[in-house]
């Protein structure tokens, strides 16, 4: 049966967005530098966005999408509650300066289905990055924003949450981590 509806490219390419899960080797390489601030590029990041979305998540990293570029979104949360906060594009992201205050929080992450843990990291962060014309920006985060701004640099570095954890912590999520297949989910 065929659709009744003429469906769009933008709606085509969004279909085949699949969200990479762990072990996938994607989630461990190093993401490449993006030289190019295109059509294609904002296509691909109002992608991640609804991807987001449709997912209810507050962050979102390319190569969790199979994308191996430096792009990450980001919802500007004030605060854990703010899960509908805008999310904010950041292309070739780079943390200048963190605080040496810390906090404890229990992350999760859409690439590592049922798996949380407390991670620790710095309450506050100053981050460089360019927008989707290639504009350079440098901002202030703290609280919430600044912990998924760190997870999500970390994607683009290969670094998953699960690294941070101390070895009592592993050995408590290694039999749900031993469950996971790497299988796509397509979103
Ligand atoms: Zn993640």
């Amino acid at each position: 049966m065929g659709s009744w509806q003429r469906r769009s490219i933008d709606q085509d390419a969004m279909e085949r967005l699949i969200l990479r899960s762990y072990p996938d080797p994607v989630l461990r390489e190093v993401a490449r530098e993006i030289t190019a601030f295109d059509r294609v590029l904002r296509e691909f990041s109002e992608g991640m966005i609804e991807v987001l979305r449709r997912v209810g998540g507050i962050g979102l990293a390319a190569p969790q999408v199979g994308f191996r570029r430096r792009l990450i979104i980001a919802r500007q949360m004030k605060d854990a509650d703010d899960t509908g906060a805008e999310p904010l594009v950041l292309a070739n992201p780079v943390v200048t300066s963190a605080s040496t205050e810390v906090w404890s929080y229990e992350e999760g992450c859409l690439s590592i289905p049922g798996v949380s843990a407390s991670v620790v990291r710095p309450v506050a962060i100053k981050i460089g990055y360019s927008d989707l014309e290639g504009k350079k920006h440098r901002i202030d985060a703290d609280g919430m924003f600044a912990r998924v701004l760190q997870h999500e640099v970390d994607h683009i570095n290969g670094r998953l949450f699960i690294d941070y954890l101390s070895s009592a912590q592993k050995s408590l999520i290694k039999p749900k981590l031993k469950k996971l297949t790497g299988e796509h989910r397509l979103l």
